[in-house]
């Protein structure tokens, strides 16, 4: 069978038998969707795999971009997830805090990745096999600036998947870039979706911080926080200090120093530790920080001065 009607899959693509969506709900893989639709190129299947983690704007674009594909009469985007067999968390967010650790993209590994979005997908795709048996196409929303991307998941994820899938980056193809994709977008009557990631990814600019919530830094401030004590290579989620512009390797001390507001960690929905984690049965194995005051130490410096501050205006208020 011949799925590409309209030869726009590469050569390689061409003799699979059927054609699946991995959608982000960010800004590249919506371009895709759309071009898609305007070619009228209809998958079998779009997945999106949800990690639990993502920021509300993407979360809120899931029914627009729904009512866009049902108009367009392509399938829906089928939502799967990461089932924990024993751990107690839900996310990804719950499996690095409640845990002690930090996204395996703070470490060069793709490890957050193939267990939070590829495992899933490819776990709905065997339960599907009845339905989709054969080779798969797999379109994935990589755009023109991220070749270093591409390679990095076929090195690494991909390539070690499996030969059912023949993998696709239409954006790279058809060379668009991000800013072609949200032209796109907005030409199809969309309104441009946030960039889809983690909120405390780590490879998330400093200008993004400022876009999350304060509730969103808190919970990096925690992840962070709890992480510390057993990082013996990254201060943080931005890894190390990078000397060319003095960039904390930690984002909780970059706020720190920006004075951007975050909710205490005390003040968060409470996450406790993994019971069935080592470091949390053997309690904190405290090694010396990489700075002369741990973040912990400094946040709660930061809240000292913050209540004392507090107080006096109370106090002055009271006079009146
Ligand atoms: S967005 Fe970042 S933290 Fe989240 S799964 Fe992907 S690489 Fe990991």
């Amino acid at each position: 069978m011949t799925i590409d009607t309209k030869g726009m899959l590469p050569e390689s693509a061409r003799a699979a038998d059927h054609f699946g969506i991995a959608y982000g709900l960010g800004v590249d893989s919506t371009a895709v969707l759309v071009e898609l639709v305007r070619r009228q190129l209809r998958p079998d299947f779009i997945l999106f795999a949800d990690v639990g983690s993502e920021k509300e704007g993407t979360y809120q674009f899931l029914p627009v971009i729904q009512e866009f594909l049902a108009a367009a009469g392509f399938p829906p985007v089928t939502v799967v997830r990461y089932e924990p067999v024993r751990s107690p968390y839900t996310t990804i967010e719950g499996n690095m805090t409640m845990n002690a650790t930090l996204p395996g993209a703070v470490f060069n590994r793709g490890s957050c990745t193939v267990k939070w979005k590829i495992a899933p997908q490819e776990k709905w795709v065997r339960q599907h096999r009845h339905l989709y048996p054969g080779r798969i196409v797999k379109a994935i929303g990589f755009d023109a600036g991220e070749g270093y991307r591409r390679l990095r998941a076929n090195d690494k994820v991909h390539a070690a998947a499996n030969d059912r899938y023949v993998y696709w980056y239409p954006l790279q193809d058809w060379g668009w870039d991000r800013n072609a994709c949200k032209a796109a977008i907005r030409n199809a009557g969309l309104p441009v979706p946030p960039k889809s990631a983690c909120f405390f990814c780590a490879n998330m600019k400093p200008n993004e911080v400022m876009d999350l919530s304060a509730d969103e830094r808190g919970r990096i401030v925690r992840m962070e926080m709890r992480a510390e004590p057993y990082n013996r290579k990254v201060e943080g989620l931005w890894r190390r200090r990078r000397v060319h512009d003095g960039r904390p390797g930690s984002v909780t001390e970059y706020m720190l120093r920006h004075g951007i507001p975050f909710t205490a960690p005390d003040d968060l929905e409470p996450m406790p530790l993994n019971p069935a984690c080592a470091k949390a049965t053997q309690g904190f194995t405290f090694r010396p920080p990489h700075r002369r005051v741990s973040l912990t130490e400094m946040v709660a410096a930061q809240r000292r001065y913050e209540d004392a501050g507090h107080r006096q205006l109370i106090q002055g208020l009271l006079a009146l």
